[in-house]
């Protein structure tokens, strides 16, 4: 008779036997299962970050319009619910490190912002 093996399923806490060393899961369902939820949560984490991103981001293209810059002033853009604080990366407008959200340069101008996009 084969050797068992003890396991237990990573998805239910659930104990069970099993001829195979390498296995991981109860069955197939418990393997789906697992990692359904691990690619949910991996999802409710990243819509935490890019919902704020993306909103803030529809604010300042709804204010650009065809422009190519717009000055606004900041508690206005609060209002709107644009997240100030947020931004995708940084580059150097004018030799001066500026906060972009992808190809909106956000540049402060005390209770104003300037919003440039930038090519
Ligand atoms: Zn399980």
């Amino acid at each position: 008779m084969a050797k068992l093996y003890s396991k237990e399923c990573p998805c239910c806490g659930e104990t069970f036997q099993t001829t195979r060393i390498d296995k991981i899961y109860k069955n197939s369902l418990h393997q789906r299962s697992y990692n359904n939820n691990k690619q949910a949560n991996k999802r409710k984490l990243l819509d935490r970050l890019n919902k704020p991103i993306n909103a803030t981001y529809k604010i300042y293209k709804e204010m650009l319009g065809n422009k190519m810059s717009t000055r606004i002033p900041r508690e206005f853009l609060k209002g709107k619910g644009a997240n100030l604080r947020y931004f995708s990366h940084v580059t150097s407008i004018d030799g001066v490190p500026t906060n972009m959200l992808f190809d909106i340069a956000i540049i402060p101008e005390g209770t104003i912002i300037n919003l440039r996009k930038i090519k």
